[in-house]
């Protein structure tokens, strides 16, 4: 079979001819898409399509082969343009040639409807009509292949994740099930704590001022009780720890500090502190306790209760989905065979999504990509469920690197794929109407570094919490780096003394995460930076 395959950013001509060898071969049957002036409703000057060029030729070539079986066909030419493509113009043009003009029919029939499907050629976008005054015929068809190919700075990336990731509305839940999440409301105390005075100590209630050395003692108050009562001179209420005092302006003595003889004390030694926990001493009743964005661990859950909020506002709990790529890739419980590796991303995203209160859902693709739209398909899994997907690996443009493909056929618009960062330069975000996802490196460094830098990016948009922001601090040890063209994010170590570069060679590397605390940012070609030196790094 004759295949011509050609991915071009100009016109298609008008007339095309079939391949010289096949001009006399049984029937040549041509079809041309051309771009219509409205689209979902809307009308339109242009669509603009986008496509990895050697990927989406090898999978033309296949497809047509693969017809080629159970159609038989002469040769085929495939022409697809990418860019802007201008309303009325031809944005594919396929010819096929058979022996008999039903088979070319059948044969071009199956190709048009697998070509949208399974080629990872994408619609980016429709321009509107107002757009149409642009010159859309020269420049912009270089403009468009050139932002294709742009590798964006590291700022750049992340302020188009927070401009494309939107806050999911709050929820009302029990304290138990809010560790965690984002406090979406400014809690006020509901009560006063403690909400009475009571004792700090074990010991003796009396008159703050009584000056008698011998106490009556005549009740009996734990922890419990509640039993106001008046205490004249020279009365002692024995008194629990935590048990609300009786009567106001009292003091308590220490156990330890009286000698006890049946129903009489006397003071043994004298103290200053009073012993007593004021009512609304810690919290007042009606205080801001504590604003929105707080992200609720154990302390502030504690808080909450205290102060009688049982049901905080809060995000949502995530659901996220981390789909590891790669046949190379084996279980960590299974011994690798020569050429195979342990899967560590999956405990890696486990661990730091872990303290998220997210759900989250891991699996393993096939590395071909009907398999892995097969399995997909086969949990039934709709994007829609997620607010997130992570997918390991096949990010770049290996010959098996589908994660681009992936991501469009689940109905993802790609807002980039590259990002001039070292380590983790191939580096996918994409979005749809109800989730976000990112296509990131294998290399469990990379995995790591692009999780810190723009997974939390979005995360902390999604339910509302403040996103990570560089700090500035000194570097404990000189770090030694040769000039790099992209800007690193370095492992350290944070202690008191500044930030200890780790050793790392790769970013396959990965015992540097054992003591990884920090990623210290060096700008691009700025090689090695000395000891004492301020630096902006992030915390991880
Ligand atoms: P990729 O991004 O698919 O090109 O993978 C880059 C490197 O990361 C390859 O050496 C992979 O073997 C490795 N890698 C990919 N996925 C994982 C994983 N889940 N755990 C550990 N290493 C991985
Ligand atoms: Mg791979």
């Amino acid at each position: 079979m004759e295949i011509e395959i050609q991915l071009t950013n100009g016109p298609i001509s008008e007339k095309i001819s079939p391949p010289a060898q096949l001009d006399s071969a049984g029937a040549w049957l041509e079809f041309r898409g051309v771009v219509r002036d409205s689209e979902n409703g809307g009308k339109i000057s242009a669509l603009e399509y986008e496509a990895y060029p050697e990927m989406a030729e090898r999978e033309i070539r296949r497809l047509l082969e693969e017809i080629s079986k159970k159609n038989p066909c002469l040769g085929a030419k495939v022409i697809h343009r990418v860019g802007i493509i201008p309303v009325g113009e031809t944005a594919v043009y396929v010819g096929v040639s058979s022996q008999h003009r039903a088979e070319a029919i059948a044969f071009l029939g199956e190709f048009m409807d697998r070509l949208k499907q399974d080629v990872p050629i994408w619609k980016r976008r429709a321009l509107p009509l107002a757009a149409a005054n642009v010159n859309l015929r020269t420049s912009d068809f270089t403009d468009s292949h050139r932002r294709l190919q742009k590798v964006l700075p590291l700022d750049e990336a992340v302020s188009e994740i927070q401009s494309h990731c939107k806050l999911l509305p709050p929820v009302r839940v029990s304290l138990g099930a809010a560790f965690g999440r984002v406090l979406r409301e400014t809690v006020f105390a509901a009560e006063d704590s403690p909400p009475f005075d009571c004792s700090t100590r074990d010991g003796f209630a009396v008159l703050q001022n009584d000056s008698a050395e011998i106490f009556q003692v005549v009740d009996t108050i734990h922890a419990a009780d509640w039993k106001p009562r008046e205490l004249k001179s020279g009365e002692a209420v024995r008194i629990a720890t935590g048990a609300p005092s009786p009567y106001e302006n009292l003091r308590v003595i220490m156990q330890e500090n009286v000698e006890r003889n049946g129903d009489r004390i006397k003071i043994l030694k004298h103290e200053n502190a009073l012993n007593i926990r004021k009512r609304g001493e810690d919290v007042k009743v009606g205080q801001p306790l504590m604003q929105t964005g707080a992200r609720l661990d154990a302390g502030k859950l504690a808080l909450l209760v205290t102060a009688g909020c049982a049901q905080p506002l809060v995000s949502p709990r995530l659901r996220v989905a981390h789909f590891t790529t790669g046949d190379e890739i084996v279980p960590p419980e299974q011994s690798p065979n020569p050429g195979q590796i342990r899967d560590s991303n999956s405990i890696l995203i486990r661990g730091l999504l872990a303290n998220s209160n997210c759900e989250l859902v891991q699996e393993h693709l096939p590395e071909d990509f009907e398999a892995a739209k097969k399995l997909i398909e086969t949990f039934t899994f709709e994007s829609s469920a997620f607010n997130l997907i992570l997918v390991s690996g096949g990010a770049s443009v290996g010959e098996k690197d589908f994660t681009r493909s992936l991501l469009e056929w689940l109905g993802f618009e790609i807002i980039f794929s590259q990002v001039n960062v070292r380590p983790g330069r191939p580096l996918i975000f994409g979005v749809n109407e109800s989730s976000i996802a990112f296509g990131l490196p294998g290399n469990p460094l990379s995995h790591f570094v692009c999780f810190h830098l723009f997974v939390t990016t979005a995360l902390a948009k999604l339910i509302g919490t403040e996103p990570k922001r560089f700090l500035s601090g000194q570097l404990a040890k000189k770090l030694n780096d040769a000039p790099c063209p992209r800007e690193t994010l370095w492992p350290a170590r944070l202690d008191a003394v500044g930030l200890h570069p780790l050793a790392w060679a790769s970013s396959g590397d990965i015992t540097c995460l054992t003591e990884t605390n920090a990623l210290v940012r060096i700008p691009a070609n700025h090689g090695s930076i000395d000891a004492g030196t301020e630096v902006e790094f992030l915390t991880t």
